[in-house]
């Protein structure tokens, strides 16, 4: 299993989430992040962190959101590691 980022990220990067992780495997995409899934030990403690709830255990992604399983999947491998937070999207 791993967690998931969903739509609700999307032009938003708070990156609150990447400083709790203990293992380092977010990744910062343009718009969005992602969770690499092979890294993703399920510890949730970024599930909290997010101010918008985009975070889900993979069983628990909503229906309209399950596409974000695979997308993270994919997008997590081609993206630099984030580990900082950094200044929201929307409050550039
Ligand atoms: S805190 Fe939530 S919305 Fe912000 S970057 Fe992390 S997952 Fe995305
Ligand atoms: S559940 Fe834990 S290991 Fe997985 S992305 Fe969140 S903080 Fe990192």
């Amino acid at each position: 299993m791993t967690h998931v980022v969903c739509k609700p990220c999307y032009d938003c990067k708070y990156t609150d989430c990447v400083v709790v992780c203990p293992v380092e495997c977010f990744y910062e995409g343009e718009k969005m992040l992602y969770i690499h899934p092979d890294e993703c030990i399920d510890c949730e403690a970024c599930v909290p962190e997010c101010p918008v709830e985009a975070i889900f255990l993979d069983e628990n992604v909503p229906e309209e959101w399950k596409e974000y399983i695979q997308i993270n999947a994919e997008m997590a491998p081609q993206c630099p590691v984030i580990t900082e937070k950094k200044t929201p999207l929307a409050e550039k």
